[in-house]
């Protein structure tokens, strides 16, 4: 049965999408079935790792609304990245909140799709928008587990007591599995006071939830989604690399899976 993290932050430009994207390659590189879901309307986690988003005849947007049946609409990365599949997003993922807004069992709708298909993955990873919206809703309700990134950096709290309250709220109402998997420092820099203030903070705050591994400001991050590939295949001895390959040693380890997700 797959565990399912939704990656979320409803503050953009946080590394939800550089971490789904990394997160996934480096867990495919470690021999695990790996399904990631582009839940954005941007697409960014879809031609961040190679996939055209215009040139899409299916996206999950179809999923989500029944128009088509997922095997048509999941696609293989193209190599050299490590093998995992990707259900991919563009603009039209607009048109699924809106339709899941009208749809019966609105919050649950991805919940049920990936159902079907739990047994295929060992892991599947929800890259969600840069809002609490019905799409970010429907991520939470399918997920055991919520991975958020936060960027350390000034202002870097603001909006998350709004997040911890959604995930408290699909928790008690839609959701008893949903449990925050890990706080994921962000964009960190050694040699910047406030960075280090942040983390310490962080972990001051949060304690036990939040992932011993930093991942760091790193250009070669910032890079590799302009050529269309995860940063282990674009540089693969970068710190940004070598972070994400620790992160998914330390996902795997942190939770056994929880014995009711679905
Ligand atoms: P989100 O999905 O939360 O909006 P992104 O993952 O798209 O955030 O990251 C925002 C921007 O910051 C992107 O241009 C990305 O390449 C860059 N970025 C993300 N993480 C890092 C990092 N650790 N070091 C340097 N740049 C990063
Ligand atoms: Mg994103």
């Amino acid at each position: 049965m797959a565990r399912i993290i939704a990656i979320a932050n409803q503050k953009g430009g946080v590394g939800k999408t550089t971490t789904a994207v990394n997160l996934a390659a480096s867990l495919a590189s470690m021999g695990r079935r790996v399904l990631l879901v582009d839940m954005d309307p941007q697409g960014n986690a879809t031609m961040g790792v190679g996939v055209d988003k215009n040139a899409l005849e299916h996206t999950g947007c179809d999923v989500l609304l029944d128009n088509a049946p997922f095997a048509q609409c999941v696609v293989r990365v193209p190599e050299p990245a490590p093998g995992f599949d990707l259900l991919p997003s563009n603009g039209d993922m607009t048109a699924a909140e809106v339709g899941l807004m009208q749809a019966e069992a609105r919050e649950r709708t991805l919940a049920v799709r990936l159902a079907a298909h739990a047994e295929a993955y060992e892991v599947i990873l929800l890259d969600c928008p840069p809002s609490l919206n019905m799409l970010t809703v429907n991520a939470l309700v399918a997920a055991d587990g919520v991975l958020i990134p936060i960027q350390c950096e000034y202002y870097a709290l603001e909006g998350l007591s709004a997040l911890l309250d959604t995930i408290e709220q699909i928790r008690t109402s839609r959701n008893g599995a949903l449990r925050i998997d890990g706080i994921l420092r962000t964009m960190h820099d050694p040699r910047n006071n406030l960075s280090n203030q942040v983390s310490t903070q962080l972990v001051t705050h949060f304690k036990g939830q939040v992932y011993r591994t930093i991942v760091p400001r790193n250009v070669r991050l910032a890079e590799a989604p302009s050529h269309g590939l995860p940063v282990l295949e674009y540089d693969r001895s970068s710190r940004g690399a070598l972070a994400y390959l620790a992160l998914a040693g330390e996902v795997m380890r942190r939770r056994e899976p929880a014995p009711n997700a679905a």
